[in-house]
């Protein structure tokens, strides 16, 4: 797991569609069929320091959160324990997520949402770990190491000729690595997965140094409906774009980023001398979350 290369697949869809600009694909996705590709980034640093000297790594998340899973096979793959603080109760049936972080050996403590919202450690963790042998990492990963991790996305890889990096946006950490490596030249764009999420800009901000506060720029009309909601035109489009391109795309995120991409196209937002970096970011194990038959991959 942690053996993974950062260099990753970019693919042309210029040969199958026919953009008055350059597009091109980062495909994170093919990175690990379960860890999410910008997760894995974003939780190197993290990894790193823990590894210093901590028995295992503490995160939150939902029941269905790729940071989650993520976290999970990365303390495997580090010869770490984990632990997951899960927002709200088990429900009935455990999700796709939550069994394959537990597969990962991660333990799993579910607690109530107002618990959940202050970032309250269970008591039970407590009792069944010393808390010095833990090493906490932020909900999402979130935070200054996260984003050095997540600027690895843009170091690591090819990118210098593109003019715009597209990325889809959720607590905005990798949307602020990729602000933090990107060239002068080059304008960073982000298509939020939440709805009226209007403190985005500030929790990016937050993450970044005063001049890089407007280096980036970010699209809010591409939620279709919110975190995690979908639309018949989303699954659709999800459909088409494998069909026409063999990339699968995940329907809370980056199907919403690749929809915001075509349709910013359309509109004529781009320039023909305009050179577009989409950054795929993986994600796909949500997708086992929709009812079979949905998707025509999976
Ligand atoms: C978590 C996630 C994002 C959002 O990343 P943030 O750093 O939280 O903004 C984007 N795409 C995928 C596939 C993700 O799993």
């Amino acid at each position: 797991m942690t053996e993974l290369n950062p260099t990753c697949r970019i693919d042309s869809l210029n040969q199958l569609y026919d953009f008055a600009a350059t597009v091109d694909v980062l495909r994170l996705d093919l990175l690990h069929p379960v860890v999410s590709g910008n997760k894995w980034f974003k939780l190197q640093h993290y990894l790193r320091e823990a590894k210093k000297g901590k028995k295992a790594l503490l995160t939150f998340g939902g029941a269905f959160s790729n940071h989650i899973v993520a976290t999970a096979a990365a303390a495997t793959g580090a010869g770490l324990k984990s632990i997951g603080v899960i927002r709200g109760e088990p429900g009935p049936v455990q999700s796709h997520t939550l069994l394959a972080a537990h597969g990962y050996g991660m333990q799993l403590y579910h607690t109530d949402r107002v618990a959940y919202r202050e970032k309250i450690i269970p008591a039970a963790v407590c009792r069944d770990y010393d808390a010095s042998h833990l090493y906490p990492i932020p909900e999402g990963g979130y935070g200054a190491k996260g984003v050095t991790g997540a600027g690895d996305i843009l170091r690591k890889n090819k990118v210098e000729k593109y003019t715009h990096i597209l990325s889809a946006v959720g607590t905005g950490t990798t949307l602020a690595g990729l602000t933090m490596a990107a060239g002068e030249h080059q304008q960073v764009v982000g298509i939020s997965a939440l709805k009226n999420s209007f403190s985005l800009a500030e929790e990016i901000r937050h993450l970044l140094p005063p001049e890089k506060w407007n280096a980036f720029s970010l699209l809010h009309d591409y939620h279709f409906g919110g975190y995690a909601r979908k639309t018949p035109q989303l699954i659709s489009f999800m459909n088409e774009l494998y069909q026409k391109t063999g990339i699968p795309t995940d329907f809370v995120y980056t199907a919403k980023s690749f929809f915001a991409a075509f349709h910013l196209m359309q509109r004529g937002y781009f320039t023909a001398s305009d050179k577009i970096l989409l950054i795929h970011t993986g994600g796909l194990q949500g997708n086992l979350s929709l009812p079979k038959g949905t998707l025509i991959f999976g």
